[in-house]
């Protein structure tokens, strides 16, 4: 038995090289902070950023990546200053991003939010790069276009998404015909206990506040919605193959199972820790094998008792939403995202109330498929297309006083 398990671990001979888009975001900065304590195990290529200039600049010294990249062309002079001298690369705009992406490394850390992170994760999918993928808009917004881009280049997706990683640690690939469902834990966000009144005042400080993990501003908002939940389910589809109704999820405010797996002999198998990103990241940037990560053990003596409920659909009709949408098929889940991604933007601006976020969602679905724009997706310009849509019919309906409070 221990032979086995040591076989199926490949060695480290040489140290992995590493790109990170999005290294200046929550995950980008968690990433570096676990490579920067094991410089002889990981050589950092490119780093990817965007509005965020400095904290690159000091990354790309900090780590000594070969190359610094901002999305933004506008701000390529100021990463040039803050980066003369160091014989690092730099380049600025959509196009360099992608050539970073497409640089030859080990691994790709794709960490960019949003439907931005999709052509760079493409480009690097496209060269047969194994992904780190915390970018679940990836995913939603892409796809089987997405999923069969990769498995066409032979790119392994490695979940980072914390509830993904779990399954992916606890699902055995030789069992997948046993499996009778795939339980996605949510803590239920910072809104979990609110009334529909408390909802429909609520605002973006309160949405800001998430009782357990510390993340980027717009999945804090999904993470409030459940939205997040819902696109986590879209993701789960996609990655672990499995039919749509062997998805659930399970409300589990302490956060501490990540996820389970259940199969038909009655087995539920779960992934636990304390709630901090750098574990499920350590395991993508480690697999097949792990590495250590300055994470506190999870004490369950001191933890005392972990609660379950279900999920109330009526006050977060979210994830039903996004359901429905993956039902739909083709590009409803990329009109899903689009229009959430507006919406989330709205929300923050002040100009929806919280309940209208969903709203929003749920009109810009309603018109795509009055208008019948829902369509497969063959190649990444109906991706786009979609997303476009998406974006451009949620302004609208903004603009027309859709959801106004
Ligand atoms: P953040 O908002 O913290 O960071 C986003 C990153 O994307 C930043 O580096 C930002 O650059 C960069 N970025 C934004 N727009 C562009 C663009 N157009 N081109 C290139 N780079 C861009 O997000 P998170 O780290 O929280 O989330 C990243 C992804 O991971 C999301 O898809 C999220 O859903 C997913 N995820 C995050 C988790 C978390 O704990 N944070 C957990 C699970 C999944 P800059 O800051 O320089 O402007
Ligand atoms: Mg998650």
């Amino acid at each position: 038995m221990v032979a086995l398990i040591a076989e199926s671990f490949e060695p480290l001979v040489a140290p992995k090289r590493l790109t990170v888009l999005g290294s200046t975001g929550s995950v980008g900065c968690s990433t570096l902070d676990l490579i920067g304590r094991d410089l002889d195990r990981y050589e950092v290529d490119a780093l990817v950023g965007n509005s965020n200039v400095l904290r690159l600049a000091e990354q790309a010294r900090a780590v000594n990546a070969r190359c610094a990249v901002t999305a933004d062309a506008k701000a390529y002079t100021a990463l040039k200053a803050a980066l003369s001298g160091t014989g690092i690369e730099v380049a600025a705009g959509p196009d360099a991003v992608i050539e970073a992406a497409q640089r030859p490394v080990d691994i790709v850390m794709a960490s960019i939010v949003g439907a931005a992170g999709l052509a760079p994760t493409i480009a690097a999918a496209r060269n047969g790069t194994t992904i780190g993928l915390a970018n679940k808009e990836c995913l939603v917004s892409g796809g089987t276009f997405f999923t069969s881009t990769a498995a066409r280049a032979g790119a392994k997706i490695l979940p980072v998404d914390s509830e993904h990683s779990a399954v992916f640690q606890v699902l055995n690939p030789d069992h997948r015909d046993q499996i009778s469902r795939i339980i996605l834990t949510a803590s239920g966000g910072p809104f979990r206990t609110f009334s529909q009144a408390q909802l429909d005042a609520a605002g973006p400080e309160q949405a800001l506040k998430h009782p357990n993990w510390s993340m980027g501003q717009k999945i804090t908002i999904d993470s409030a919605s459940l939205m997040n939940k819902g696109l986590e389910l879209i993701e789960a589809f996609h990655l672990f193959d499995v039919d749509i109704d062997q998805l659930d999820v399970l409300v589990h405010p302490q956060s501490i199972i990540h996820s389970l797996v259940e199969y038909r002999d009655g087995s539920t198998l779960a992934q636990l820790g304390m709630p901090d990103m750098r574990t499920p990241i350590a395991y993508a940037l480690a697999w097949p094998g792990r590495i250590e990560a300055p994470v506190a053990q999870l004490r369950l003596e001191q933890i005392g008792q972990l609660t379950f409920e279900a999920l109330d659909e009526k006050r977060f009709p979210a994830v039903a939403l996004c359901l429905a949408a993956l039902a739909r098929g083709g590009s409803a889940t990329t009109v899903l995202n689009a229009a959430n991604e507006i919406a989330v933007a709205e929300f923050l601006s002040k100009r929806i109330p919280f309940p209208g976020i969903t709203a929003l969602v749920s009109g810009v679905l309603d018109r795509a498929e009055g208008d019948d724009m829902l369509c497969p997706l063959t190649a990444l310009d109906d991706v786009f297309a979609a997303d476009a849509y998406g974006r451009r019919i949620a302004a609208e309906l903004v603009a027309s006083g859709f959801c106004s409070r």
